[in-house]
C-alpha cells in the first residue's frame, strides 16, 4: 500500500470521510466526475489515464450508491449548485469525446445503476469516421511491441526502427511523424499508413477496425443512446479550441448543429467542456455568445456556489487512483489536503 493510502486508510477508519461527506461545506458542494474511454481490451494498460475497465467503473458506482451520494444529472446539479438547493452528497458524472466504448462498455454499466450521465460529443469524427490519426498511431505501436518487428519501411530509412522501449517507440513515432510531413499525406493517405504500421508488429489491424477502437460513435449509434440517462452535450465540432474568435464559434455553431442534427433540434445545447481541458480568458464571452451557461476544466476541484460557471471543476477519475483516493475526493476530505498547483485554475491563462 502506498504512503497516501495507507494515511487515507486510517483517516477512513477513524471516521473522517463521513464527517466531511455529511458536513455543511460539503452540502455546498458539486463534485462532478470526468470519464473518457471504457476500455474494450487492453487500453486501459495502454493509457491507464484515460482508460478505466467497467469493473472499475462499477466498482466506483456501486461506491457512491453505498455512500449515500446523490448522482444528479449535470443540469439539474449544475442549476441547484447555484440556487443553493443541492441534496446532501452532490455528484455528477461527464464522459468525453463519445467514443464507440461508451455505448458498448459504459452504457451497460451505467444502465445497471440507472445512473445518469452528460456525454460531451465532438461531433466531426462521428461522421467521418476515421481513427485521430496520433493516438491510433501510438496505440498500434504499443500493441506490437513485444512482436520483435520493426518499422523501417514505413519510416522509409535502412537501420531497424524497434519500438519495444519507450525510447524507441518515441524515436519510431517522430520518424513516421517526419514522412508524413516529407510526403504532405492527406488524412486518408495517412490513415493508410495505420494498416502497414500493424502488419510490420503482427497487429491484427482489421480486428480493430472491427471492434471500433479509439473511433467515435456513428450518428445511428449517438442517436440511440437512451435520453433518460444520457445527455449529449457540446466538445465543439473538431475538438479544438482556436484562441481566434470566429474560428472557435464556428466550432460551438458546428457542434450545436451536428448534435441537433443527431439529437432532434429542440435537446437545449447549454453545457461545454474545454477539449484537453484547455481555456484561456478570452473564451468565456465566447462562449456566452453561442449560448454556453455552463463549461467544465479538467482542474482537479471541487465544485462551489462561488466557482464561475463557464470554470466549473472536474475531477479525472482513472486506474491511477485508489479506491480509497477516490472516496477522500468525492467525500470532500481531499480538499483539505496540501495540493499542487495544478490543483487551481490557471491566472495567467485568464487574463
Ligand atoms: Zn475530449
Amino acid at each position: 500500500m502506498r504512503l497516501k493510502d495507507a494515511v487515507l486508510k486510517v483517516v477512513k477508519t477513524a471516521g473522517g470521510f463521513t464527517l466531511m461527506r455529511a458536513s455543511r461545506w460539503r452540502r455546498r458542494r458539486l463534485m462532478i466526475l470526468c470519464y473518457h474511454g471504457v476500455s474494450v481490451d487492453d487500453q486501459h494498460e495502454w493509457d491507464p489515464a484515460f482508460y478505466v475497465t467497467q469493473d472499475h467503473l462499477r466498482d466506483r458506482l456501486r461506491m457512491l450508491v453505498n455512500g449515500g451520494y446523490t448522482i444528479l444529472p449535470l443540469a439539474e446539479a449544475t442549476r441547484r449548485l447555484y440556487d443553493g438547493t443541492l441534496p446532501a452528497r452532490s455528484v455528477a458524472i461527464t464522459f468525453d469525446d463519445g467514443a464507440a466504448d461508451f455505448a458498448t462498455h459504459a452504457l451497460p454499466v451505467l444502465r445497471e445503476f440507472n445512473v445518469p450521465v452528460t456525454l460531451y460529443l465532438s461531433t466531426y469524427y462521428c461522421f467521418v469516421r476515421l481513427p485521430v490519426f496520433d493516438t491510433m498511431l501510438s496505440y498500434v505501436m504499443w500493441r506490437g511491441r513485444n512482436s520483435g518487428g520493426d518499422l523501417r519501411h514505413v519510416c522509409e530509412v535502412a537501420e531497424p526502427v524497434p519500438v519495444k522501449t519507450d525510447e524507441q517507440h518515441e524515436h519510431a513515432f517522430e520518424l513516421i511523424q517526419a514522412v508524413v510531413a516529407r510526403t504532405n499525406l492527406n488524412a486518408e493517405e495517412k490513415n493508410a499508413l495505420l494498416p502497414r504500421v500493424a502488419a510490420a508488429l503482427g497487429v491484427d489491424y482489421e480486428d480493430i477496425q472491427r471492434r471500433e477502437l479509439l473511433t467515435l460513435m456513428s450518428p445511428e449509434v449517438v442517436r440511440s443512446l437512451p435520453s433518460d440517462i444520457v445527455d449529449v452535450q457540446l466538445h465543439t465540432h473538431r475538438h479544438r479550441t482556436p484562441r481566434d474568435r470566429a474560428l472557435f464559434v464556428s466550432e460551438i455553431v458546428d457542434n450545436i448543429a451536428a448534435i441537433h442534427q443527431i439529437r432532434g433540434a429542440e435537446l437545449p445545447l447549454e453545457h461545454f467542456c474545454y477539449p484537453s481541458g484547455d481555456y484561456y480568458g478570452e473564451f468565456l464571452p465566447w462562449l456566452r455568445e453561442t449560448g454556453v451557461k455552463y463549461a467544465t476544466t479538467c482542474v482537479p476541484e471541487i465544485a462551489s456556489p462561488d466557482t464561475d460557471p463557464l470554470l466549473i471543476p472536474r475531477l479525472i477519475d482513472s486506474m491511477n487512483h485508489s479506491e480509497l483516493a477516490f472516496e477522500s475526493w468525492v467525500s470532500g476530505f481531499a480538499m483539505l489536503l496540501p495540493r499542487r498547483s495544478e490543483y487551481r485554475l490557471d491566472a495567467l491563462r485568464l487574463q
